[in-house]
């Protein structure tokens, strides 16, 4: 009898367990009708509805180890949560043990190093209040709830990335707790094969307890967007296709398919100049100039605030499905599918948004971190986002159409960070995620996680044996 079916078969001897498990801790042990448990297996994604056996609500690296020890000792699934706001749901175990980051949420600025050292459970607004607070910032994700530790495993994609490079790109060393329960530090002369995995494999090598980031002065930046008309989007996208093939790196441009609170549906282009305000100025006009915009709200602003502008489109607890892809280009017929599925969304809250990559993030080897959609000249994606179960079927069936669509215009690469569950993505995603960088990433799972007690995550498996190849990236 294995020690999981000891614990289902004997839950009074479970409880007694699992009090003495919680003496040993600086955090909060939570299980099913404890005050804030209900709170606590709550993220982002709506529809993620699982009920861990434990959540620990860690206080520090000591409490992570323990939890790892104890989970492998009695075979109990482990997740972990950083800001909570993957969609897959993946921060949440259904009978497991939970390791919850959230209370850690310390950020260490050094002004003068330009460094910052944050804690695992960190959102990016923690992050951006403290490092500007110096005139300072990094790559981060473009809503400020989204959590550092998630965000940065996977890559990271932000307003900074064509200047500055992803979030992992700026990466200097990370503590990991292992499987084995130890705490390393992984850096580009300590654990170099860790450091690298860490840049763009997600959450399969261990819990991150906390990061350390270079970080760039960043002052006041030109941001907003400027709105067209969906009749328009053709037009628009037709132009920005060009204009930004011409784009220096402190620019980056992020058209949106959205419905306004007043349900009308629109491309809203947005915007982060960063640099000389009367340069950006310049630099945008011609998109300022195109055509006559419904509303354009580009002005100069603190970066907070820009990092702000998108939240209000994307509150908690909706009901959320994503499809993304790289795309190599935005060819005439990619932009035909995409206004007319646009016309089609069944939800206000629904979204197609093509984020501009190239700039300093593709001028990186691929094989230089895992991460390895360099190339890729933008990213496709679909967010079907809905408030009520009933909406389930049309709203999936939406996302899903309209990426079918999308097969011809797409690299064979999509971003680990907004791939779904797996169940419904499939084994073969999971893997173009990983792209070329798969099979070392294999060898590092094996080396630093070979029971893969890390495998509630976009999971690299270290038992697998099965050759496939890497489709165009
Ligand atoms: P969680 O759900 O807490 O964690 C996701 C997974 O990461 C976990 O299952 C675990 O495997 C792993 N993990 C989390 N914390 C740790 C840790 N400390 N140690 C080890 N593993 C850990 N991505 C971008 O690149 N740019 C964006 O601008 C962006 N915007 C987004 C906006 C919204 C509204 C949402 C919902 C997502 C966005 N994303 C963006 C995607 C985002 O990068 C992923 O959802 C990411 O996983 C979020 O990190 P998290 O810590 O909040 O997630």
């Amino acid at each position: 009898m294995n020690s999981a079916t000891a614990i289902a078969d004997s839950p009074a001897a479970w409880k007694d367990t699992a009090a003495e498990f919680s003496m040993g801790l600086r955090g909060r042990l939570l299980s099913a009708g404890d005050d804030g448990y209900d709170a606590a297996r709550r993220v982002w994604n709506g529809m993620i509805d699982r009920k861990p056996r434990h959540i620990l609500c860690c206080s520090g690296a000591a409490d992570v180890v323990q939890a790892i020890n104890f989970a492998r000792d009695h075979g109990l699934d482990l997740s972990v949560r950083g800001g909570g706001h993957n969609v897959s749901g993946n921060a949440v175990t259904d009978g497991g043990l939970m390791i919850d980051l959230s209370p850690m949420r310390g950020i260490r600025v050094e002004p003068a190093k330009k460094v910052a050292r944050v804690e695992g459970g960190c959102t990016w607004r923690d992050f951006d209040k403290e490092a500007q607070a110096f005139g300072l910032a990094t790559t981060g994700g473009v809503i400020p709830s989204t959590g550092v530790a998630g965000l940065t495993l996977g890559g990271g994609l932000g307003w900074l990335m064509r200047k500055h490079g992803l979030s992992c790109d700026n990466l200097l060393s990370a503590d990991v707790v292992t499987a084995d329960g130890r705490l390393i530090q992984a850096r580009a002369d300590e654990h170099a094969d860790l450091f690298w995995a860490l840049r763009g494999g997600g959450g399969n090598f261990g819990v991150v307890t906390s990061f350390e980031f270079r970080l760039h002065p960043v002052g006041h930046v030109l941001g907003g967007m400027v709105a067209y008309p969906l009749d328009e989007a053709r037009a628009v996208l037709t132009f920005l296709r060009d204009f930004w093939l011409s784009t220096p790196d402190n620019l980056t441009i992020i058209p949106a398919f959205v419905t306004t609170p007043d349900s009308a549906k629109i491309l809203a282009v947005c915007v982060c100049f960063s640099g000389p305000l009367a340069d950006g100025e310049k630099l945008l006009r011609p998109l300022r100039n195109f055509d006559t915009p419904v509303a354009d709200s580009i002005a100069a602003m603190p970066y907070v605030q820009l990092q702000a502008m998108l939240e209000p489109g994307f509150p908690p607890g909706l009901r959320n499905y994503w499809k993304s892809s790289f795309l190599t280009g935005l060819g005439d017929e990619a932009i035909e599918i995409l206004v007319a599925g646009y016309h089609k969304v069944p939800s206000s809250f629904s979204a197609i948004a093509i984020e501009q990559l190239g700039g300093s993030l593709s001028r990186v080897a691929e094989e230089a971190t895992a991460f390895s959609h360099r190339r890729a000249a933008c990213n496709l994606l679909i967010l079907g986002m809905w408030p009520d179960r009933d909406g389930d079927a049309a709203q999936v069936g939406w996302v899903r159409d309209l990426w079918q669509a999308m097969q011809p215009h797409v690299s064979g690469g999509v971003y680990v960070n907004y791939l779904g569950q797996s169940g419904d993505e499939g084994a073969d995603r999971v893997r173009a995620a990983y792209g070329g960088n798969f099979e070392r990433l294999l060898e590092v799972k094996r080396k630093y996680d070979s029971d893969n007690v890390f495998r509630l995550n976009q999971n690299i498996d270290p038992a697998n044996t099965e050759s496939w190849t890497c489709p165009k990236q």
